[in-house]
């Protein structure tokens, strides 16, 4: 099933009766060439690229739940390229392409939207920051433009520009950031690899990881033992516990991440906003809602929810850069687990087990890096080669410390980053 302007006037116009499920519920086979285990994005992205670029298709995505169910259901959907750092900075310009060419790619609309994304700063020493930031972006080949205070009032000009605490002196713009249909990327890449022979096995637990001399050989599920060849651990959130089933202890700690959504308003916001200082990130979906959210909860938890002193602390800085938020009423508010490391940077990697490769450590900005994630593992995973764009994602960086991309700074501390 194709979708196209002619699709949806012709199902329209005689009952949407010919409309099928985007994709199917197999049984687990008993054998795979490789199984991935976690339905989120990233998961489900892999099996696509798998199956896509690699020509394989006996691939099962195992998912414990449902498909975006996790974090990739939850987020605020923010996609940007705006990273400074040698590592970082080429692999996101890589997903930002993806983004782009996705929706024709997966013939399926993500509500990719490039409404542009500003990053507020509040003083001269962060002025200098983010305009080396900008000509980091614009070397990698990416856009931004460093707007002074006049020219971030053009376009926002229900901030609070004298706030005692914060004024806003200027921000740096990076026109094709924006936001996309969380879910809808899910279902996109889900129908895309289903399409493409890959089974998507729902309410499928993996509860075992099948190792023999140094060699991965299946897991043990919910449904039943499956072999595989290879074997991949896409679990975001829960990476430490899926990790620790093979033996290994992984640098990630789990932190609740909150987010918050007001009732549907006539548009308001038609960029995205992040406030630097208060910690504060806010876009306006196509049905109205105000989306925004803030700091991680700031301790380590497997709770999907989080706890009252962080939602005061979001209300309070949305209410600090931009007053007239405060008559919005919030209509419902969720968290998800989000897979901190260290240097606040992911891991695309082989393990040492022989077949076991282990995708994580996405932090809060998984989002946006589902399409490379999902190319260049799969790239890692068919050829044992890391992917040109994602050399920098090594586990062993954190055994070594040589090389880690500290993007945000701020050392070794995972509820840091
Ligand atoms: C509130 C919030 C706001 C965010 N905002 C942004 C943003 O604006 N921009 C951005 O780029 N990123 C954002 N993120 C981060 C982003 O959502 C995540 O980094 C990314 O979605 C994680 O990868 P994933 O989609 O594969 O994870 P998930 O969707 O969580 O997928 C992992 C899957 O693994 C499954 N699983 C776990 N254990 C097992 C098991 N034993 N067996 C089988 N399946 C298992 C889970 O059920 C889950 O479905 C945000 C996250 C949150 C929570």
């Amino acid at each position: 099933m194709r979708f196209s302007g002619f699709r949806v006037l012709k199902e329209g116009l005689t009952g949407n009766k010919g409309w099928t499920p985007h994709w199917r519920d197999p049984d687990p086979k008993p054998e795979y060439d490789v199984v991935i285990i976690g339905g989120g994005g990233h998961g489900l992205s892999t099996a696509y690229y798998l199956a896509k670029e690699h020509g394989l298709t006996n691939i099962a995505v195992l998912e414990k739940g449902y498909i975006g169910g996790g974090n990739v259901g939850r987020n605020t959907t923010i996609v940007r390229a705006n990273y400074f750092l040698d590592g970082n900075s080429e692999f996101y310009s890589h997903s930002l392409k993806l983004w782009e060419g996705l929706e024709q790619d997966l013939n399926y609309n993500v509500m990719h939207s490039q409404r542009g994304l500003i990053n507020l700063f509040h003083s001269d020493g962060q002025r200098d920051a983010f305009a080396r930031r900008g000509n980091a972006m614009i070397n990698q080949g990416d856009d931004a433009v460093l707007l002074d205070r006049a020219g971030v009032e053009k376009i926002l000009p229900y901030l609070d520009f004298d706030n005692g605490r914060f004024p806003i002196y200027g921000g740096l713009y990076h026109p094709r950031g924006g936001t996309a249909r969380h879910d809808a990327v899910a279902w996109g890449y889900a129908r895309g690899a289903d399409q493409r022979g890959v089974d998507l096995l729902q309410n499928c637990e993996v509860t075992g990881i099948d190792i023999e001399g140094g060699v991965v050989n299946g897991v043990q599920t919910t449904r039943g033992a499956i072999r595989a060849r290879k074997v991949a651990m896409v679990v975001a959130g829960r990476s430490s516990q899926v990790a620790a089933m093979a033996g290994m202890r992984v640098p990630v700690e789990s932190h609740v991440l909150q987010a918050f959504v007001t009732e549907g308003l006539k548009p308001v916001i038609d960029h995205v906003i992040s406030f630097g200082m208060g910690h504060f990130y806010i876009s306006q979906s196509d049905k109205g809602g105000l989306v925004f959210g803030g700091d991680i909860d700031m301790y380590a938890s497997y709770a999907a929810r989080g706890n009252l002193p962080i939602v005061e602390h979001v209300m309070e800085a949305g209410m600090t850069l931009m007053p007239m938020i405060g008559k919005a009423k919030v209509l419902r508010s969720w968290g998800g687990i989000m897979d901190m490391t260290p240097d606040g940077s992911p891991v695309i990697d082989k393990t040492h087990i022989d077949g076991l490769y282990l995708n994580c450590g996405w932090n809060y900005g998984g989002f946006k890096a589902v399409p490379a994630s999902g190319n260049c593992f799969a790239h890692l995973i068919a050829q044992d080669r890391y992917h040109p764009e994602a050399t920098g994602f090594q586990l062993d960086r954190f055994r070594t410390g040589y090389g880690v991309i500290d993007e945000e700074g701020t050392g070794a501390q995972h509820n840091l980053h």
